[in-house]
């Protein structure tokens, strides 16, 4: 069956067809490890989960690279303003390298609290240098670099289809660009390859290269890496929608100068945003943000349960956040693995009709709404418990969602969230000595049917 893909390069549909027929070669570009990965941002690495299992799921041997960004990504996109990174130490009073790895780990728990499967090649930009370097020496002798007093640049001009990947028109992007003016670019889309270190402030992570020290500008990465590990052309590039006009536009245009190779990437493939209530954007550089832990580990919610809600909705469609959504998301998760635990521990025989259309749905571009209508199908059809239970599994190698785990699992992991709450609340207030509150809510624990026992490791719950 083929499997379709949207191509934000053509802006249409595409057959998936890899350059070599059994091996895909798949980059997606990681986080700028100076905070906390929002959930917004969590939404695109599940997208680009889910369609490296449909990639399995067919059959392709997929090889996956992510970078991760700990130097060059400015507080302004156009190669203005100071390291993000650099910027974060100062703030915690830690070193440049110490904040690096410490959003590093933290944006790795959250993939694995997400059931997000590891990249096979995890690549830091600072251990990257000389591949970078490398890069910028080819574009300069090809002529596409000129030299300001602040570094070497891309000439953009010298690029015949600058916005292929952008469909912009070239005046509607210099629009943009000049947010921050930087008078002595050539052009207003011209970027930074290579950032020389300022005078005036001491950087904590710069290098010695052939133009002066410095470090490398935020696009070069990308470029240099996945060709470092995927060779000069291969098949699929993700990002979310927010890389396509810079970016990507700009990882395109280098990489293409530099090896002459075109197309760089067969397919590029972008994930929409998750806004917050009214259309407001989640940014990590405001501030304004939403994470796993404050959203689901806080409140003790399963961040699976996050993971099940993004399938409502098309990779392609923006989500709106809201109280609602988690609410409605707990309860048809928990529902959903309440019925496959009824279904029992046997396993009988994946059922073939359901595979090819579960299989057809997620082919077409990733429907997740659809292929989880077909689990519900299976659900509700005529097929014995353990072909229902089997069919499931193998639907679970796409979504993830990690269905078979609750069979190992006690009554307690499908406590409602409520009383998970309130259990919660009489712990703190037991710490707090405040007996009569404890009472009180053990009290309202139990007129919702629960029963609580104080033990050694913990309160546990069970149903009365
Ligand atoms: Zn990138």
């Amino acid at each position: 069956m083929s499997f379709k893909i949207f191509n934000t390069l053509s802006r249409e549909k595409e057959v998936f067809e890899p350059i070599n027929p059994k091996k895909v070669g798949l980059y997606t570009c990681g986080p700028t490890v100076y905070n906390y990965a929002h959930i917004g941002n969590l939404r695109t690495y599940i997208f680009e989960d889910v369609l490296k299992r449909v990639l399995n799921y067919n059959n392709y041997q997929v090889k996956h690279v992510m970078n991760i960004t700990d130097v060059g990504h400015l507080t302004g996109d156009r190669d203005m303003g100071e390291d993000k990174i650099e910027k974060e130490s100062k703030k915690e009073n830690k070193t440049a390298w110490e904040i690096a790895e410490f959003y590093t780990e933290k944006f790795k728990e959250d993939l694995t609290s997400l059931n997000i499967i590891y990249p096979d090649i995890f690549c830091k930009a600072t251990n990257n240098i000389k591949e970078q370097i490398e890069m910028i020496e080819v574009l300069e002798k090809k002529d596409f670099t000129y030299r300001t007093s602040d570094g070497i640049y891309f000439d953009t001009s010298k690029i015949k289809d600058y916005t292929k990947l952008s469909h912009q028109k070239i005046d509607a992007l210099k629009e943009g660009a000049r947010v921050e003016i930087n008078i002595e670019k050539r052009n207003a889309t011209d970027f930074v390859l290579w950032k020389f270190s300022s005078k005036d402030i001491k950087r904590q992570m710069e290098w010695e290269s052939p133009w002066g020290v410095g470090f490398p500008g935020w696009h070069i990465e990308c470029s240099a890496m996945s060709v470092k590990y995927l060779g000069e052309q291969f098949d699929i590039h993700c990002g979310g929608v927010d890389f396509i006009n810079l970016h990507h536009t700009n990882e395109l245009a280098q990489t293409e100068a530099t090896t002459g190779k075109i197309p760089w990437v067969k397919y590029w493939m972008h994930g929409e945003f998750l806004n917050l209530k009214d259309g407001e954007k989640m940014a990590k550089s405001t501030g304004n943000f939403l994470t796993i832990q404050s959203e689901f580990l806080d409140k003790d919610i399963d961040p699976l349960v996050y993971r099940f809600a993004t399938y409502s909705l098309h990779y392609r469609r923006q989500m709106e956040w809201s109280d609602e959504i988690v609410t409605s998301a707990i309860n048809s998760y928990q529902n959903l693995l309440a019925k496959i635990k009824n279904l029992g521990k046997e396993k009988g025989i994946i059922n073939q009709n359901f595979k090819n259309k579960f299989l057809s749905e997620i082919n077409d571009d990733l429907n997740m709404p659809k292929a989880l209508a077909v689990l519900q199908e299976v659900l509700k059809s005529q097929l014995s418990n353990k072909d229902k239970l089997a069919t499931i599994l193998d639907f679970d190698k796409v979504l993830g969602l990690e269905l078979d785990k609750i069979k190992n699992e006690t009554e307690t992991e499908i406590i409602p969230e409520e009383i998970k709450k309130l259990v919660k609340e009489r712990e703190t207030a037991r710490l707090e000595k405040n007996w009569t509150k404890s009472d009180e809510l053990r009290k309202k624990i139990n007129s919702l049917g629960y029963e609580i026992r104080d033990t050694n490791s913990g309160s546990k719950i069970s149903k009365i």
